[in-house]
C-alpha cells in the first residue's frame, strides 16, 4: 500500500508498475505536512479535485485505489491555532470522502490523538488505519473500540520505546497491521540504510516477540487484516457509508 502525500503523487502512484508477483495498492489523499505548505484556498481547490477524481474513478483505477490517505493531523508540525484548524478542515473533508465512498483512510496522527478521536466520533466512518502508530495503549484501544485498525512500523523495534511497545502488546489480533513507512523509519539494525518494504520482516519479528506469538501467526493475521480493511480480495465497488454501516 503506497500512500500519497499530495496531489502530485496521485497519478504517479496510479502509474507505477509493481515488480512481478507483487500487488500494489495506493491511497490518494493530502498529508497534514502538505496542508501546512498551502493556503486554505489552495487546499480547498485541491480537496475538491480529490473528491471529484475519487468519486468518478474508472474501474481500472478502483482496482488499485483502496484508501484515502495519508490524511490526518500533525500538531508537532502545525504549532499555531490557525494552521491546526486548517489541518482539521482538510482532514474533515477527507473523512467526508471516506464516508461518501466507503474507502478506509490511512491516518497520520502526531500529538493530536484527542482531536483525532473527536473527529472520528463526529459521525460514523469506515474502518481506518492508524499508520505508524506512536500513541499509547489507551489511545490504541479507544481507536479499536471505534472500529479502527492500528498499524505498527519499526518504532516498536527501538529498545525502550515503552509507550508504543505497550500499545503493540494491547491491540487485539484482528486489528493489528504492519508497515515500514519506508523510506522513513529504518529499523535500528538496518541503519544507516534507507528503509525499504523488505524490512517489514523486522517489524513482524519484533511484534511476534512482544506479543509472545509465532512469526508465522503474526504474518498470517496481519495479511488477513490488511485484506479485510483494504478490501483487496474483491473487486471494489464504491458505496456510500451509511450510519447503519457502523462497524
Ligand atoms: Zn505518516
Amino acid at each position: 500500500m503506497a500512500p500519497a502525500v499530495d496531489h502530485a503523487d496521485w497519478d504517479t502512484l496510479a502509474k507505477i508498475t509493481p515488480p512481478r508477483g507483487l500487488n500494489l495498492y495506493v491511497a490518494w489523499g493530502l498529508h497534514p505536512y502538505f496542508v501546512c505548505e498551502v493556503t486554505p484556498s489552495e487546499s480547498a481547490t485541491i480537496v475538491e479535485e480529490l473528491y471529484d477524481r475519487v468519486t468518478s474513478a474508472t474501474s481500472e483505477l478502483r482496482t488499485r485505489l483502496r484508501a484515502i490517505g495519508e490524511c490526518g493531523l500533525d500538531f508537532a508540525r502545525a504549532q499555531s491555532p490557525e494552521v491546526r484548524a486548517h489541518q482539521v478542515r482538510v482532514f474533515r473533508a477527507q473523512i467526508d470522502l471516506a464516508r461518501a465512498t466507503g474507502l478506509p483512510m490511512s491516518i497520520h496522527c502526531v500529538r493530536a490523538s484527542g482531536p483525532l478521536l473527536e473527529l472520528l466520533r463526529e459521525r460514523p466512518t469506515p474502518p481506518a488505519v492508524m499508520h505508524a502508530f506512536s500513541g499509547s495503549a489507551q489511545t490504541a484501544l479507544s481507536l479499536v473500540a471505534a472500529g479502527h485498525y492500528i498499524s505498527f512500523a519499526a518504532n516498536v523495534c527501538v529498545p525502550g520505546a515503552r509507550k508504543v511497545i505497550e500499545a503493540a502488546r494491547a491491540v487485539p489480533d484482528d486489528r493489528l497491521l504492519l508497515e515500514t513507512d519506508s523510506p522513513d523509519q529504518t529499523p535500528p539494525s538496518r541503519r544507516p540504510a534507507p528503509n525499504e518494504p523488505a524490512f517489514i520482516i523486522d517489524v513482524a519479528r519484533r511484534l511476534a516477540e512482544l506479543r509472545g506469538a509465532e512469526l508465522e501467526a503474526i504474518a498470517t493475521l496481519t495479511r488477513d487484516n490488511a485484506r479485510r480493511v483494504f478490501g483487496v480480495e474483491e473487486p471494489l465497488a464504491l458505496h456510500e457509508f451509511d450510519d447503519d454501516d457502523q462497524p
